[in-house]
């Protein structure tokens, strides 16, 4: 067992490698022990001392909104600040703070137009904040499948293309990204509008550009287990003002933010809340700072582990549009069979190598074959008509071209903590385990 200690808020993080269940990380915070189940992108792996200066400049005023309060406040505006550092970071004109990446994604669809009965078209293969999202502003989600890239398969987008479509909603699922010409080309010909779902896949690129920089507008998750978090979060990204200037409305009850003080603001639209708090601005202003770090490490502990698997030559990888572009948070792999992939699993289950390794097909929240609360269209209130057929008809919808990637793949996240020593222990005995299953079959 390592225990690393870090220092923000007495949070002391110990790191159970190798043992039984499937996720192994306890935290003790003020001397209570709990034990929680992961999914991990690493930004809260490396938390100290430059969060918590952040967070002190916000406790010292006492100021923990974003607007208003300017004398108090003493010059001290994080969000604004991240906001800025957003746009320099990922080189995009606009960016708009949330409270999440769920609520990112929300508003967007708000400030874009689009709402009751529009199609969204989005791949099965995702998280379920996604089809949230899509639900939330009255549209229909159009699940359609994806290809070894693990993101839309083109092919398919189109094929789901109907008067009432709005909108192609690309997932960069693991790091990594969609097909982004392809998928701009249609978009152009069928005048629709292209969003990115970047939640997962912070500090990615395409072709030079930040992934959720190239499309209509973009967004990204601060969630405790994304790239970098700010505890809760999200962000807006586009380089349409009008975009901007109605995201930033949106969040804020419709608040035209022109006024001399937030009484004097008028509200040309109805909005929501869905504010950043100053605190939480103020954590991801010091972990933005560390995303290169972040990012030097992530892509060096993946091509190290990667070096054992590709050392078998029936495991194949991730089709990736722009192999510089990876973010390399996860390594997705595939083996030849549904049966062999299964086989692994267990056998990695039995060797209690299972944790960090995402078998999505039959785990946690990530594809179709577990959604079943939205196949079922199960809502606490009434959707509307077209939203509960569109949902019902999922449960006679085959996805068979998507089954036969999903089935066969398996992604381990990678962490920034990892030693040379346990990247080397962790690969070949990733690569034993496969290796011993592929010699049965
Ligand atoms: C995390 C995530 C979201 C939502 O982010 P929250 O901040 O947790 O609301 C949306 N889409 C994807 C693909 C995600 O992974």
């Amino acid at each position: 067992m390592n225990a690393v200690f870090v220092n923000a808020l007495d949070v002391i993080l110990t790191f159970d490698y190798g043992s039984k269940a499937s996720s192994k990380y306890y935290f003790s915070t003020f001397g209570t022990l709990v034990k929680i189940q992961i999914f991990l992108m690493p930004g809260f792996e490396l938390f100290g001392d430059e969060e918590r200066k952040e967070v002190n400049d916000v406790l010292e005023t006492g100021i923990l909104m974003r607007y208003g309060f300017d004398g108090p406040r003493k010059g001290i505006w994080k969000a604004l600040e991240l906001e800025k550092a957003i746009t320099e970071v990922f080189g995009c004109n606009h960016a708009q703070l949330t409270s999440s990446g769920t609520s990112a994604l929300t508003t967007a669809m708000c400030a874009l137009g689009i709402g009751a009965g529009d199609e969204v078209i989005m791949p099965c293969f995702t998280f379920v904040a996604s089809f949230e999202a899509v639900l939330s502003v009255g549209a229909i989600p159009v699940l359609v499948d994806i290809d070894e890239t693990l993101t839309l398969d083109p092919a398919a987008v189109k094929a789901a293309i109907t008067s009432k479509t709005k909108c192609v909603m690309p997932v960069h699922m693991c790091g990594s990204m969609a097909d982004l010409d392809a998928l701009k080309l249609i978009c152009a010909e069928h005048h629709l509008i292209l969003l990115e779902d970047a939640c997962q896949s912070i500090g990615g690129t395409y072709k030079g550009k930040s992934l959720g920089t190239i499309g209509d507008a973009g967004t990204f998750s601060f969630d405790f287990v994304k790239t970098i978090t700010c505890a809760e979060g999200g962000v807006i990204m586009t380089n349409n003002k009008e975009v901007f200037v109605k995201s930033d409305g949106y969040t804020d009850h419709g608040h035209d933010h022109l006024g001399v003080d937030r009484g004097a603001d008028l509200h040309p639209f109805i909005g929501y809340n869905f504010r950043i708090s100053e605190l939480h601005a103020a954590v991801g202003l010091a972990q933005i700072r560390k995303l290169n770090t972040f990012l030097t490490i992530q892509k060096r502990n993946n091509k190290a582990l990667r070096t054992y698997l590709e050392a078998i030559p029936e495991v194949n990888f991730r089709k990736v549009p722009d192999e510089s572009g990876d973010s390399c948070s996860f390594l997705s792999w595939f083996l030849p069979s549904e049966e062999l992939t299964k086989a692994v699993v267990s056998e990695l289950k039995e060797q209690g190598l299972l944790a960090g390794n995402f078998y999505w097909f039959v785990n946690n929240w990530h594809y179709i074959s577990k959604w079943d609360h939205l196949k079922n269209a199960v809502t606490l209130n009434p959707a509307s008509e077209a939203q509960k057929a569109s949902l019902l008809a999922l449960q006679q919808t085959q996805f068979p071209a998507s089954d036969a990637i999903m089935s066969r793949c398996i992604s381990t996240a990678i962490s920034l903590l990892w030693t040379d020593e346990q990247i080397k222990d962790k690969g070949e005995k990733l690569a034993a385990a496969i290796r011993k299953v592929i010699g049965k079959f």
